[in-house]
C-alpha cells in the first residue's frame, strides 16, 4: 500500500515511481494488492485514480467526514473507476462513540440498543463496495463489541443510513475540531505541544459544556504541552491530514481556557 497519499506526499510518490517498483513485486507474486491509503484533496485523489490500475482505496469514510472532509466525494470518484474501498477512521478516532447527550438520544430514539461505536461501524459498512472496514480498538470490551457488530452482519436500512446525516449536523453544530487523533502534528512540532489531547478536551467541553471539568483536566496537562507554548511555526498544520488549522485553533483555546480559569 502507498500510504497516506496527500498534498505533501503525491509527488514523492511520483518522484521515485513508486507504483511501478511495487508493480514489479506484484508480477513477481510478491504482492497480491497493490492499493492506497489517501489523505488529500478530491481534486488529487481523481489524479491518483487515473494515473494507475489499483487493486484497492483506502478512505477516510464515516458519517460525519461524509460531509466535513468531501467523503461522499472520494468515494464517489474510486466508485467511478470501480475500485474496492477499504475504510479507515470508521469511528474517527472514538469521536463517533462518545456522542453528546443530544446525539445520543438521537440515535436511541431511532435505533433503540444500537451503540454508537456499532451504528457507525455499519454505517461505513453499508456503503457499496467496501470489502474491509478497518477499526482501532484499545480493550478487550471494543474488540468483542466489534466482533458482535460484524457477526450476522446486516447492512442498514436507507431509514436508519440517514440518521447518520442528522447525527453529524447536531455535532457540527456543537463546535468540535475534527481531529482524528493520528499523531502526525506531534511528529513535527518542535515543541512538542499536545495538540490531539488539547482538541479532545476541547470536544469534550463541547458535548457536555462541563467548564470545570475543562479547565480540571487542562491543568493536567504539562506546562511545555500547553496552547500558550506554540511558536506559530506552522508546521503541523503541514503534517494534518484533516488540513486543520492548528495554531490558530489553540489561540482560539487558550483563550477559552483562560476566559474559563
Ligand atoms: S505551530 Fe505550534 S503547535 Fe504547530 S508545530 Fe509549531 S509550535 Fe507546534
Ligand atoms: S495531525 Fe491533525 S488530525 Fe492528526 S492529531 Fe494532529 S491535529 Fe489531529
Amino acid at each position: 500500500m502507498c500510504h497516506n497519499i496527500n498534498l505533501n506526499t503525491v509527488d514523492t510518490y511520483r518522484k521515485v515511481d513508486m507504483y511501478n517498483k511495487l508493480l514489479k513485486l506484484k508480477k513477481e507474486g510478491k504482492i497480491k494488492y497493490l492499493g492506497f491509503s489517501f489523505q488529500g484533496t478530491p481534486d488529487i485523489l481523481r489524479e491518483v485514480v487515473k494515473e494507475h490500475k489499483w487493486d484497492f482505496a483506502q478512505l477516510q469514510i464515516n458519517y460525519l467526514d461524509w460531509d466535513v472532509i468531501k467523503g461522499k466525494e472520494q468515494y464517489e470518484i474510486v466508485q467511478n473507476e470501480n475500485i474496492p474501498v477499504i475504510v479507515m477512521e470508521p469511528l474517527r478516532g472514538g469521536g463517533l462513540v462518545d456522542l453528546s447527550k443530544k446525539a445520543l438520544d438521537k440515535l436511541n430514539e431511532a435505533i433503540p440498543n444500537e451503540t454508537p461505536a456499532s451504528y457507525g461501524l455499519r454505517w461505513a459498512a453499508s456503503r457499496k463496495n467496501v470489502i474491509t472496514v478497518l477499526s482501532g480498538m484499545s480493550n478487550l470490551a471494543q474488540v468483542k463489541e466489534n466482533i458482535e457488530t460484524f457477526t450476522d452482519y446486516k447492512p442498514l436500512s436507507e431509514k436508519k443510513e440517514i440518521l447518520g446525516t442528522e447525527l453529524s449536523k447536531i455535532i457540527q453544530s456543537q463546535g468540535e475540531i475534527n481531529c482524528t487523533a493520528c499523531k502526525y502534528c506531534l511528529e513535527v512540532c518542535p515543541r512538542k505541544i499536545n495538540i490531539p489531547a488539547i482538541f479532545q478536551l476541547h470536544n469534550s467541553y463541547k458535548q457536555n459544556n462541563n467548564k470545570s471539568v475543562y479547565s480540571l483536566y487542562y491543568n493536567t496537562l504539562a506546562e511545555s504541552e500547553k496552547a500558550d507554548k506554540c511558536i506559530d511555526c506552522g508546521l503541523c498544520s503541514k503534517n494534518c491530514p484533516q488540513n486543520l488549522n492548528i495554531p490558530d485553533l489553540l489561540k482560539k483555546i487558550d483563550k477559552e481556557i483562560k476566559e474559563l480559569s
